[in-house]
């Protein structure tokens, strides 16, 4: 039901008059007091929250996070056609800046939108968050078996995407290790690069067969 007009300030000078006839025992409880526009502002700052936590959130791996935004305004030129229906991905607190694929709000567009509830559709972006997932999932690792995995699904990810796997994000030179000594190079071994290794196996890329391969190490026999 609509309030009539009036009854808000009826409802103030009602309660203003009650405060008067029942004063508070000191000056100073009444300091922290709220007033009725402190919890309409109160009220409208966490449902304003409340409706961000619902919408869609990306890790981007970075310490930030992005949200789906869309591009306001007509098309400039044919770079920009469709980009006011695709979903990109903006870093939040950066709604001036570009979208993890590149794209950017141009002079003569209308910016980003607010914060969509759709989640995000650009193919640049949903590409890009692709690698971001994966080489996070990659640094995450807590076992090298755990490694092993997240590496597969990084390089399949990278090779779908045209990609090198040392050019998709993660650093492959310092990936984690799980424990023992680095294992030591032996000329001959058909072994080209030594990823990550814990204290029973090693992570390498031999000269032939799968680019990701578990096999154990033998103290006897370092490599
Ligand atoms: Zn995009």
């Amino acid at each position: 039901m609509t309030p009539r007009p009036g009854t808000f300030d009826a409802l103030t000078a009602s309660m203003n008059a009650y405060s008067a006839r029942h004063p508070s025992p000191t000056p100073s409880d009444d300091a922290g007091a709220e007033t009725a526009q402190d919890v309409y502002r109160r009220v409208s700052a966490e449902r304003a929250a409340a409706h961000l936590a619902s919408l869609p959130r990306y890790d981007l791996g970075d310490g930030r996070f992005g949200r789906s935004h869309r591009l306001t305004g007509r098309c400039a030129d044919g770079y920009q056609l469709g980009g006011g229906t695709r979903f990109h991905i903006v870093a939040e607190g950066d709604v001036d800046g570009d979208a993890i694929c590149g794209s950017v709000s141009g002079n003569r567009s209308g910016g980003w939108s607010r914060e969509q509830v759709e989640p995000a559709s650009c193919p640049g972006c949903v590409a890009r968050l692709a690698r971001i997932t994966a080489v996070i999932r990659v640094g995450n690792a807590c076992s090298l078996p755990a490694l092993w995995d997240a590496l597969k699904t990084y390089a399949d990810i990278c090779d779908a995407q045209i990609f090198s796997i040392d050019k998709g994000g993660a650093d492959l030179d310092n990936l984690p290790t799980f424990g023992g000594d680095r294992p030591t190079w032996r000329a001959g071994h058909p072994v080209k690069r030594i990823f990550s290794w814990d204290e029973c196996h090693a992570l390498v890329e031999q000269q032939t067969g799968p680019r990701f391969s578990l096999v154990p190490r033998n103290p006897s026999q370092p490599w």
